[in-house]
């Protein structure tokens, strides 16, 4: 009975459901089920940690009542209304975020649905401040190669993985990309002085802001020097560009950090968050922007004002989860918890770059971890996606998933990638680290 019912419905997604982000594959499609903790259960009874927290993202881990009854006294109270006005849980939400960002006050918000949208709301902002206060000619924005930023048009521009947005181009105009800086395969601080001058080849007077995440992850977790980001906030500062950080993913305490730029003690002009910031129980984002640059918008002139809407955007049933979702992260210490077991992670793993062949680099923050793959450690040649696969696939089979930096960096999709919700227990913890070490032996 039970094999038929999931037969059936297999058969009916492979009919009706269009999959993101996967060549047609329907055999290996997962139909879920139920999740709890870190633990996803498939329709035909798998089980598996989800060591990606779903999409980077599940930061709370699955199956949280306290979440659905957040949402449920929400909906009973106020199903509603649109941000063109408030509600309270959206003024308890920016109230709480203030706090998570500092508690000095320092920033506005603005609600929309999902990361990317976050972000063409930072562009649209970071544009009319700039052309409000009579610097009409900055329009330009600039991000990093191997970056994402999002699927919409503008937030594809800002993205710096070609094999992205293949096909999909003309996107956003006015983006261009500058090196990252990796402190596994370099630049360095120099990725700065490149940002700089691209600046200066630009005419800084034409560029509106500079989009970064506090460390690349989806496109390889590829971790900067220490006072890289320091860097570009004084380069920013000295040409009147804003600084735009990307916390979809580093946000919500993934990187050990609540945020992860406060690695670097920078002050963003404006950050966009989504993902973690209700754990992905109801779809949610936000910009926040530093209180200097909402005054700007409160002119008479009928342009003044910022003429952006989005429907759902704020919807208090996501607010009232987030409040909630941030609320059980400080009573769990799990931004902590995230900072202990990421430097526990990396020295359980760091060995591997001497024992194991192929194992180039272990890296990352919090419980945000990048294994990255190569064939020679002189070279360093990235290993052949087939290699990268197989240990995916063998944590699978022992019933861990994992991933890899997509398919979507030119040559460089080497970097397995772990970034488990960041309540898992001790002996999730034990089990992450056992199955992978085992699955990386497959290939060594
Ligand atoms: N920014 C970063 C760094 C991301 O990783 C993502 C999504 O993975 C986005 C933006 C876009 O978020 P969303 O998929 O919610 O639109």
């Amino acid at each position: 009975m039970q094999i038929k019912h999931s037969e059936t419905l297999k058969k009916k997604d492979d009919k009706y459901i269009w999959h993101a982000m996967r060549p047609y594959q329907p055999e290996a499609t997962m139909v879920i089920e139920q999740g709890e903790g870190a633990w996803i259960t498939d329709i035909e009874g798998n089980r598996y940690l989800d060591g990606m927290s779903g999409l980077w993202c599940v930061n709370v881990g699955y199956g949280r009542e306290e979440l659905a009854q957040a949402a449920y006294e929400q909906l009973k109270q106020l199903s509603y209304y649109p941000m063109t006005h408030s509600h309270v849980s959206a003024i308890r939400l920016a109230e709480k975020l203030n706090e998570w960002l500092g508690g000095q006050d320092e920033y506005v918000f603005f609600f929309s649905n999902s990361g990317s949208e976050a972000n063409e709301t930072a562009f649209k902002i970071a544009r009319q401040y700039h052309k409000q206060r009579g610097e009409h000619d900055r329009y330009k924005f600039v991000a990093r190669y191997r970056a994402y930023h999002g699927n919409t048009m503008a937030a594809l521009a800002a993205t710096g993985q070609a094999q992205r947005k293949y096909r999909y181009e003309p996107l956003g105009t006015g983006f261009l990309h500058v090196t990252p800086p990796d402190l596994y395969r370099g630049p360095g601080l120099e990725a700065a002085e490149e940002l700089e001058k691209v600046l200066a080849w630009e005419l800084p007077e034409t560029v509106a802001a500079v989009i970064m995440e506090p460390i690349i992850t989806g496109g390889g977790i590829i971790m900067p020097p220490d006072d890289y980001l320091q860097a570009v906030r004084e380069i920013c500062d000295r040409y009147g560009v804003l600084l735009i950080i990307d916390e979809v993913i580093c946000g919500f305490g993934r990187t050990g950090e609540r945020f992860g730029f406060m690695h670097y003690g920078i002050k963003p002009d404006i950050i966009s968050m989504a993902k973690g910031i209700t754990s992905a129980y109801i779809p949610l984002s936000a910009t926040a922007v530093k209180r200097e640059i909402y005054e700007a918008f409160k002119g008479a002139d009928n342009y003044e004002y910022f003429r952006h809407v989005n429907t759902f955007g704020g919807h208090p049933g996501a607010c009232a989860v987030a409040v909630r979702n941030l609320e059980i992260m400080e009573e769990e210490r799990l931004v902590e918890r995230s900072r202990e077991l990421g430097e526990r992670m990396l020295n359980d793993l760091k060995g591997l770059e001497e024992t194991h062949p192929y194992v180039g680099n272990v890296r990352g923050k919090g419980l945000l971890v990048g294994i990255e793959l190569v064939q020679d450690k002189e070279t360093k040649a990235p290993l052949g996606v087939e290699q990268v696969n197989k240990v995916i696939a063998a944590c699978k089979k022992r019933g861990l998933i994992i991933t890899k930096n997509g398919d979507t960096v030119a040559g460089y999709n080497n970097v397995i990638a772990l970034a488990p919700p960041l309540s898992i227990t001790d002996d999730d913890y034990a089990f992450i680290v056992e199955v992978l070490k085992e699955g990386l032996a497959e290939i060594g």
